[in-house]
């Protein structure tokens, strides 16, 4: 569409120039001619003054002499019988004829090769734009590819691993299975699903999962294929797309990496881009268009949620949000499962230890090991994969640039067990604490562990024993490191901003000091962000700041001297806790509440 229009702009302006071309130069011919009339001409004839005549019907051209110099001339012919004789009695060294051809015909026919030249140009330009997988001249179409289903039909059972996440999608499956049993109910289910987690968890794979179970067409796209260089063309496969699927519905569509196209409008600096912005807006407008009648479901995949435009988020759209974690040890070994169906692998060879060999490898990982393994064995010649072609394979893997950050060594791994069996053992034993839902050390992102705590209800008011709770949980899974390593890492760096972040809002917002007391000394209403937090001027006297900081101090070592306290009381269940966490890398409350219960702690 866009290549169209530009080829035809070109064909405009070469047209114009060449017609400009020729007027004038048929206008250069006439100025140096001079017109005279035919009495003149017969005149200088007769005195042998011409040099060269040329004679058509319209027009008397050629050379004569006038004042002793050569000037061409032409004049209108008029029926005269005698020209000819009084050429050559005029001595006219060379007179001929010509047919009539105006320089009008000349222009045309001058165009009628230029457009032989453009259309060979064109056509050149054209072939190689086909050849070049259609992309000059189909900007506008979606390079969505459609899943061919009858030849690599994906299951839920390829997916291994990530039980609570398929239990999530069970429920779309059944959807585009019998649309019907929900439109009689009059329920609406999401149109948008988005799937999150870390690059390789297998969200591609699920989503291609869910297709095939529920045997729907699956169209795939990627958020990175819409931001092109030419504006508008983004937008227009994004409609595309759609209409695709609407014609093959009930379908599956599909885009990776979301965020390239979806990533907040107002985020970032360098400021806006037109082209995303357009695409953005489109997908939007589909999302809003396409009701949960068509029976189609629009998947998304990324790895930074937190980076989303907000308006993506919002109920209608992508409303359904389902993380695909990297999976645990348990996980690992399923998956490990499944890949080693596809090769020929020793039966002696425990996957076992392989899953525990593997910490926060994802799906992809675990998938290039038992292929990467296959191929180290076939170039040994072997008949069948052993183990050792396996941690062969593992320390290819661990060797490779992105993922030695991603193995832990055993004392990092033990530090981290206990720094996160802190957080979550202060959390159950001290009152006024939401409850621990799951530990983890898995790295999730920048985090080595983390400790999820979910609270019962929603609560709008929170007191001063809660959050000084709060603040004795973020400090334990120090207090922890301290207690049984007797000394620290830096891995309570992000533990320790938030702390001090409560407790200075418990002194400086919430009035909740006694020494301060009920005083906002917050001045700026509007929400602190970057540069805010330093312009702000402080509103009250030199001696009151070092009060502040006193009190704000005071909170945090008593929060802390509470926190190492509990655990110093309940070593034993801490020792327990990250020893449980060290074997199956994520432990549920319920699995924590055993253990106190074991040792006797009032849970
Ligand atoms: P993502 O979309 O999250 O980046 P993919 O779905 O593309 O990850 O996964 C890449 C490959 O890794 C898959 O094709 C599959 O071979 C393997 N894989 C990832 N997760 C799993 C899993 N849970 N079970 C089995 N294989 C997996
Ligand atoms: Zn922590």
């Amino acid at each position: 569409m866009n290549a169209n229009k530009s080829v035809r702009q070109i064909l405009v302006w070469l047209l114009g120039f060449l017609l400009v071309a020729g007027i004038y130069n048929s206008f250069r011919g006439v100025e140096s001619q001079k017109d005279i009339p035919y009495s003149q001409f017969k005149a200088k004839l007769k005195s042998g003054e011409v040099r060269k005549v040329v004679v058509s019907p319209e027009m008397i051209k050629g050379e004569m002499i006038e004042n002793g110099q050569t000037v061409n001339f032409r004049t209108i012919p008029l029926s005269d019988s005698n020209l000819v004789k009084d050429m050559e009695e005029g001595k006219v060294g060379d007179f001929s004829g010509v047919t009539d051809k105006s320089w009008i015909t000349s222009l045309l026919l001058n165009i009628g090769w230029i457009l032989i030249f453009v259309f060979i140009w064109w056509f050149i330009f054209f072939r190689q734009a086909q050849m070049g997988g259609k992309q000059a001249m189909s900007f506008g179409k979606s390079r969505a590819r459609q899943q061919d289903l009858k030849k690599q039909k994906v299951t839920f059972k390829d997916v291994a691993g990530c039980d609570e996440t398929k239990e999530e999608l069970k429920d779309l499956v059944d959807y585009l299975k019998n649309p019907k049993k929900y439109k009689t109910l009059g329920g609406t289910l999401p149109k948008g699903v988005l799937l999150y987690g870390p690059p390789g968890a297998g969200k591609t794979l699920l989503a291609r999962a869910v297709a095939g179970e529920a045997g729907v067409d699956f169209f795939t796209s990627s958020g990175s294929e819409f931001v092109e260089m030419f504006v508008g063309v983004g937008a227009s496969r994004v409609r595309d797309l759609f209409e695709r699927a609407k014609k093959n519905a009930p379908a599956i569509i599909f885009i990776d990496e979301l965020d390239a196209v979806g990533r907040s409008r107002f985020a970032g600096i360098g400021g806006g881009h037109d082209e995303r912005e357009q695409t953005l807006n489109q997908l939007l407008v589909e999302l809003d268009g396409f009701e949960s009648k068509e029976n189609i479901i629009l998947m998304a995949a990324t790895n930074r949620p937190d980076v989303l435009d907000p308006a993506l988020l919002r109920p209608g759209r992508f409303d359904r949000r389902i993380n695909v974690p990297a999976p645990d040890i348990k996980g690992r070994l399923e998956i490990l499962q499944v890949h080693a169906k596809k090769i020929k692998i020793d039966p002696a060879v425990d996957l076992n230890i392989v899953a525990q060999r593997t910490p926060g490898f994802v799906g992809s990982d675990l998938a290039n090991i038992v292929n990467e393994s296959a191929i180290i064995a076939a170039k040994k010649d072997k008949a069948q994969v052993d183990f050792s072609d396996i941690e062969e394979s593992i320390e290819k893997m661990i060797a490779g640039p992105q993922r030695r950050t991603r193995v832990i060594s055993e004392k990092e791994r033990k530090i981290v067990a206990y720094h996160e069996s802190g957080h979550a053992l202060v959390a159950k034993i001290i009152d006024g604490c939401d409850p621990v839902h799951k530990v983890s050390i898995i790295p999730r992102g920048p985090a080595l562990g983390y400790t999820l705590q979910m609270p019962k209800e929603d609560r709008y008011l929170t007191s001063k024993k809660e959050i000084l709770s709060r603040l004795s949980v973020l400090l334990a899974g120090r207090a922890a490191e301290e207690v049984t390593f007797g000394e620290i890492t830096t891995g309570a760096h992000d533990d320790l901003s938030r702390a001090t972040g409560y407790a200075q809002k418990m002194v400086l917002e919430y009035g909740m000091s006694e020494k301060i007391g009920p005083l906002s000394l917050k001045k700026d209403e509007s929400e602190v962000f970057l540069g805010r937090d330093i312009v702000r001027q402080p509103t009250y006297s030199n001696e009151t700041a070092k009060n502040i900081d006193e009190e704000v101090k005071r909170i945090i070592n008593d929060a802390y001297f509470k926190a190492k306290n509990v655990l110093i009381e309940n070593k034993t269940s801490l020792d327990k806790i990250a020893g449980l966490l060290m074997q199956k890398e994520t432990v549920d409350g319920n699995e924590i509440d055993v253990i106190l219960k074991e040792s006797g702690a009032a849970a």
